[in-house]
């Protein structure tokens, strides 16, 4: 009995003696850390809105004049970031050589289609948010000595989605492009076939073709640049028949998203699916270009591709 309540003594005690030089402890511990705390949201609140963009990549914050004079691409690990179809025009051809067409081509909404909002309230909404009339921009233009039918397609319009007009604008870039003898370069980024225009938005993939095969005939060039992301109706149509396919680092490019994809075929993705690189390694793209380097590339395949027309003008 004895031996019982002096090891519950001493126990009691044990517990006091410990508890006892915990207390003063935590005070400090917590303390300075509050206005730490305090210090790194004031920070915060100092950034005017709108000035500075976190990378998705590598988490870093950068300077939006920086992010725009790098042409988008991060500093730090080199993420493409979106870009409009108007810089993209400026960063590929010669200054004032561009000449847009069929600028103020607007779509109708034929289905007269209502989801959420109407069709026509999403084109008027889009149209004032982009300063675009649809999701491409289409025209003539030099990079460097090459004078190109340049197509450039814009995600920020309505997911850069391919309605009648975006078909229709290519369609005729194209035949442009066919009846002057000029090379074409469609710059894609798309979720697909436009839903809103059902039936109409599908012929387009079919119309595109069409008229790439007449200009293939008169064995002239297209380049496809595929960027992130490119899918659907367009990766299933125009984007995916370019004498040469190339495409931004990191791109996402495929048909039906992965997630389709695993739940319909039941089985595991490989690491990288539907990723440019895993697309280079597995031959449905022919390269790789970084965005900086894009128009010295496109000079060059240009160079290439275009030699033996000016070897047989020139014998001509
Ligand atoms: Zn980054």
């Amino acid at each position: 009995m004895a031996t019982t309540t002096f090891t519950k003594k001493m126990l009691s005690l044990e517990t006091a003696e410990a508890a006892a030089p915990q207390q003063p402890s935590p005070p400090p511990a917590t303390f300075p850390k509050k206005p730490k705390l305090g210090q790194t949201k004031s920070r915060k609140r100092d950034i005017p809105e709108g000035l500075w963009t976190k990378c998705p990549k590598c988490s870093v914050m950068i300077y939006d004049k920086e992010l725009d004079e790098n042409l988008k691409v991060c500093l730090h690990c080199g993420h493409h970031f979106a870009i409009s179809a108007r810089e993209r025009v400026h960063s590929l051809v010669e200054t004032c050589s561009f000449q847009e067409m069929d600028a103020d081509l607007t779509s109708v909404d034929v289905l007269e289609f209502t989801g959420v909002a109407s069709y026509t309230a999403k084109l008027e909404e889009y149209q004032k948010s982009t300063g675009l009339k649809d999701a491409a921009i289409t025209g003539i233009g030099k990079i460097d000595s090459h004078r190109v039918a340049l197509g450039a397609m814009d995600f920020s319009f309505l997911g850069g989605s391919m309605g009648s007009v975006v078909g229709e604008k290519l369609t005729r870039l194209i035949e442009t492009a066919t009846s002057k003898g000029l090379p074409i370069i469609i710059i894609s980024t798309s979720g697909g076939a436009r839903m809103y225009e059902g039936m109409f938005s599908l012929m387009q993939m079919a119309k595109t073709c069409g008229a790439l095969a007449y200009h293939a005939r008169q064995k002239l060039p297209y380049i496809s640049v595929l960027t992130n992301p490119t899918t659907a109706g367009v990766m299933a149509s125009f984007a995916s028949v370019g004498d040469l396919i190339i495409a931004e680092p990191g791109a996402m490019i495929g048909f039906a998203g992965p997630r389709v994809i695993k739940d319909t075929t039941q089985s595991e993705l490989p690491p990288g699916f539907q990723t440019a690189e895993f697309l280079l390694e597995h031959g449905l793209i022919d390269a790789i270009v970084a965005r900086k380097e894009m128009k010295e590339r496109l000079c060059a395949y240009l160079d290439f591709l275009t030699e033996g027309r000016r070897q047989m003008a020139s014998l001509g």
